[in-house]
């Protein structure tokens, strides 16, 4: 679209300026010159989750913190959190692409929406909260945990929209089953992101809670959610591109990788203000997609995430993601998917791979793990240890699940 590349184009000289006068970080790096076209973007330099460390926690920060209204940041696991800051017109801009997100559902001002995504510093809760205010739903701040209380609520207030991680969405739906409730429940879209799931996991959320699910994407460096989002074909996740503009490059090199190959998502925030990235690394491999889309919207499309480059497991010399297995796992009827991947070390220095995942049923253990072990040999080339679990064996979370134990870090 000409009109959209002209905007970009503007934007991205308009942040480069804003950046260049007012981010010493950047003022080192980036060169006088405007961009005379997009493809220039590739002589930019690019920032990277070390970057906010090293900057913690105001270092990034484009204007004093008399002008930041609100601040989020990751949850900071290891080291520093990544911190971002929004100007109050940062959450306008936040607040219109949330909108968006949940207009990809149709939602209107008299849906219910629960948002069940942890409210704090996390992204997640305020983000959607705010979108779903702008719309004026009647929102439900349930934030994330108390399963009864969840489904208690859904029952009683008569939830239409639900947006949760989509492990949570599984705990949930494990939950309505047991009460055999979901039949009673007024659910019909859900949102469900900050962690990648396959095709095969969006059949278990849509039969188990009865519902659309939608696929979004964000992430705390550009702002949190609101970044892209499906539409009712589901077949990827259009990017707004007037606030974001999308490159995907080799992982390795960082060269520029052509539209419709797989590549390294890196996204610059166009229009934010307080703490605008240019060029972030997200480390998440995806497809953009040019094609047309049968629902008309023109936005690039990037196709559904299959890993992040450091979930990357090399085992036995083979590449796998965690999301590779997870779609085999789903295609065994019988299996669920909720699962665990055990990584270690023998004394002979041999990697080993098992796979832990619950069945549906608490018979038939046997002929689910062959049929599971054939589909990884078959598909990935690795032989593994497949044991099957009878339900509700493996933890649950409230947020992100933890897919993978790898314990050959512990004794190197
Ligand atoms: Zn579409």
């Amino acid at each position: 679209m000409a009109v959209l590349q002209d905007t970009s184009l503007q934007r991205l000289n308009a942040l480069v300026d804003w950046l260049r006068d007012r981010v010493p970080f950047y003022r080192e790096r980036l060169p006088d010159a405007r961009l005379k076209n997009l493809e220039e973007i590739a002589g930019l330099p690019f920032t990277v989750k070390d970057d906010f460390r090293t900057n913690y926690p105001f270092g990034l920060f484009a204007v004093p913190l008399g002008e930041i209204v609100r601040l989020h940041m990751s949850s900071g696991t290891t080291g520093k959190p990544v911190v971002t800051g929004y100007t109050r017109s940062d959450l306008e801009v936040w607040a219109d692409c949330m909108e968006r997100v949940l207009l990809a559902a149709d939602v209107k001002p008299d849906d219910v929406v629960q948002n069940a995504y942890g409210y704090g510093l996390f992204t997640g809760g305020l983000g959607f909260h705010i979108g779903a205010e702008r719309i004026g739903c009647t929102v439900v701040p349930t934030s994330s945990g108390v399963t009864a209380r969840q489904v208690m609520l859904m029952q009683d207030l008569g939830t239409t929209i639900l947006a949760c991680t989509p492990s949570y969405a599984l705990v949930l739906a494990e939950a309505l089953g047991e009460l055999d409730v979901r039949r009673e429940l007024k659910l019909r879209a859900g949102f469900f992101g900050a962690e990648p799931w396959t095709d095969g996991m969006r059949g278990q959320i849509e039969s188990g809670l009865g519902l659309e699910a939608f696929d979004i994407y964000g992430l705390t460096e550009l702002g949190g959610p609101g970044v892209a989002v499906e539409c009712h074909q589901h077949d990827g996740l259009h990017i707004f591109e007037d606030h974001f503009f999308a490159e995907t490059v080799d992982p390795d090199t960082g060269k520029p990788v052509a539209r419709g190959k797989e590549g390294e998502l890196v996204l610059t925030s166009l229009t934010r203000r307080g703490t605008p990235v240019l060029r972030y690394r997200t480390r998440d491999l995806t497809i953009l997609s040019d094609g047309p889309c049968k629902c008309g919207n023109p936005f690039v499309r990037m196709l559904k995430v299959r890993g992040r480059t450091d979930d990357m497991l090399k085992v036995r010399g083979v590449n796998i993601f965690p999301s590779q297995v997870e779609e085999l796992l789903l295609s065994v009827p019988g299996l669920t998917g909720n699962y665990q991947l055990v990584v270690d070390r023998t004394e002979q220095k041999h990697d080993e791979m098992q796979v832990l995942v619950e069945a549906k049923e608490g018979s038939g253990h046997d002929r689910l793990a062959e049929a599971a072990r054939g589909r990884i040999k078959e598909m990935v080339g690795l032989t593994v240890e497949v044991t099957v679990l009878s339900p509700g064996v493996l933890p649950r979370t409230e947020g992100k699940a933890r897919r993978v134990i790898d314990r050959r870090e512990l004794d190197g």
